[in-house]
């Protein structure tokens, strides 16, 4: 039951095969078992089986409100949920209880979806292993699957692989089947690089076609709701639950008239996928490229036009990127200031101690860092050389994907991550953390341009771990870009954990240990 797509279950539910009480249990209990990966924060038990509880009486009566009537969700831990405490996973928020909740966390309980949980992530979203939050890190589910393990040989504790990040608790939490489906942040790749480690699909929508809304903010003018499912559908029947306008985020737009369903008869032969050639990046992998190469031979061979193009100014984005995700960082950050809510310091000297102790305290050195080179770019002497180039130079990102699209490419097709996802103690070696820098290349831009993208899940390396590839569309496309994906989806035939039994079950005492060493609350 616990393996079956969000469309399965929601028929299982209507037939009488489960209840949502019965989901409920299952998904809380395999939550339990699967400790070891340090997926959630905080597990919502008691409100979660009164939920169900609800559900459940609705869909006795015949009336439930939806596709999403009793199914078990998890959001990242970045989402405002009313009197659930809503961490960030930082110490500056570890208690921390918001009085309302987030947009699209109310869209879904207004659907009748049943909370589980908060999951784990990077510090405020920053990152891109789940390896830096004030939690511990999260572990990739893969880690403890028998085609890792056989490759892998021991247990040894520093086997285990990272599951991405930012969004790293979300996508472990729909790869190891605790929750069907679950809510992300994108700013520069964070559902997307998860979703394709894990190997589950991974929506960042169009700017503004979700509400941010309750979303504590990274970089507003990049920021949106990720969506995690396992199957693209799934990402579908939530897209279509979660977009629209909101009065309460003003950079929300009107949704286009969507589709309830995809159309199944998506015909390849009339599409044209863009290869963006300043994607064979350094650094990418030979198993990463020959996914990508085969993906797009797949496509020839259905009759698709599949073109070389080029992105000239794909080099800049990192920096751009850079630039302008610290100078929003750095006004983000100022509101946490020990005054109003979170962690406020006991030095109380002066004003001044107090708040930058309350900082120091409540902030780890991967966010102070950001906050100080904002603050320097932005400074008056800065400003035009670094905040407004970064703007000029973002401009001319946008206007790559946007010459590429008016030419007559539907979609681009890009490898998603360079590679499959490293182990714990390789990534967190110093020069890594520039490597994961690097390793947003190809999901970066997407957001330095408001443009739809979705990882796919394609294969499983040799080392027995999940590859993903991206899907990148012109504004506003989101469902033919999902169509584009299902097509892909139908014909890789990529495996999900449940098909090597209950493996990640497995309990791995020596990754708690480790976790529980890491975590600083
Ligand atoms: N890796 C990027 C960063 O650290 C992505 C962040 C995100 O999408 N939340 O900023």
């Amino acid at each position: 039951m616990l393996s079956l797509t969000i469309r399965e279950v929601s028929a299982a539910l209507r037939e009488g095969g489960t209840s949502p009480t019965e989901l409920c249990r299952k998904c809380l209990n395999r939550i339990k078992k699967t400790r070891h990966l340090n997926a959630y924060i905080t597990v919502t038990e008691e409100l979660a089986l009164k939920q169900a509880q609800e559900a459940e009486s609705r869909l006795l009566r015949g009336a439930p409100r939806g596709p999403l009537d009793g199914i078990p969700f998890a959001v990242k831990d970045n989402f405002c949920t009313e009197n659930i405490r809503t961490t960030c996973a930082s110490r500056m928020l570890k208690d921390y209880a918001p009085p309302y909740n987030a947009t699209v966390v109310q869209k879904l309980l207004d659907q009748g979806a049943v909370l589980v949980g908060k999951t784990n992530m990077d510090e405020f979203a920053m990152g891109s292993g789940s390896t830096d939050g004030a939690f511990g890190p999260v572990s990739n589910p893969w880690s403890y699957a028998a085609p890792y393990r056989e490759q892998a040989g021991s247990t040894a504790d520093s086997d285990w692989v990272i599951a991405g990040g930012s969004s790293g608790g979300s996508a472990a939490a729909v790869a190891s089947l605790t929750s069907y489906l679950a809510l992300g942040s994108d700013t520069g790749g964070s559902t997307r690089n998860p979703g394709a480690l894990c190997g589950v699909v991974a929506l960042k929508p169009t700017y503004g076609l979700l509400s941010r809304h309750g979303l504590i903010p990274l970089v507003n003018s990049m920021d949106v709701p990720g969506i995690v499912t396992r199957s693209v559908s799934d990402a579908a029947i939530v897209l279509d639950v979660l977009q629209g306008l909101d009065i309460r985020d003003s950079t929300t737009i009107r949704a286009p008239p969507s589709l309830p369903e995809l159309p199944e008869d998506f015909d390849a032969e009339k599409i044209c996928v863009g290869i963006p050639k300043e994607y064979h990046s350094p650094g990418l992998s030979a198993e990463t490229l020959a996914q990508w190469s085969r993906v797009a031979d797949m496509f020839e061979r259905a009759g698709a036009r599949v073109e070389q193009v080029s992105l000239p100014h794909t080099q800049y984005s990192i920096v751009c990127y850079h630039v302008l995700c610290c100078a929003e960082v750095a006004s983000n950050m100022a509101r946490f200031d020990g005054l109003e809510y979170g962690h406020r310091s006991a030095v109380d000297s002066s004003t001044e101690a107090m708040y930058a102790s309350t900082r120091h305290e409540g902030f780890n050195d991967v966010v102070r860092q950001r906050i100080l080179c904002g603050n320097y770019f932005l400074l008056k002497q800065n400003y035009q050389h670094y905040f407004v180039k970064a703007q000029k130079v973002r401009r001319l990102i946008a206007e790559d994907f946007r010459r590429v699209f008016g030419s007559g490419v539907d979609v681009l097709l890009t490898p998603t991550t360079l590679s499959d996802a490293a182990c714990y103690s390789d990534f967190t070696q110093e020069d890594n953390r520039t490597r994961s820098a690097q390793e947003d290349i190809f999901t970066q831009p997407v957001n330095v341009a408001g443009l739809p993208a979705v990882s796919v899940p394609i294969a499983l390396s040799r080392r027995g771990l999940p590859i993903g590839l991206q899907l990148i569309g012109p504004s506003l496309q989101d469902k033919k870009l999902l169509s584009v994906a299902r097509w892909i989806e139908q014909r890789v035939g990529f495996p999900s954990l449940h098909d090597y039994g209950d493996s990640s079950e497995s309990n791995n005492d020596t990754g708690m240990t480790k976790r529980e060493q890491t975590s600083t609350v």
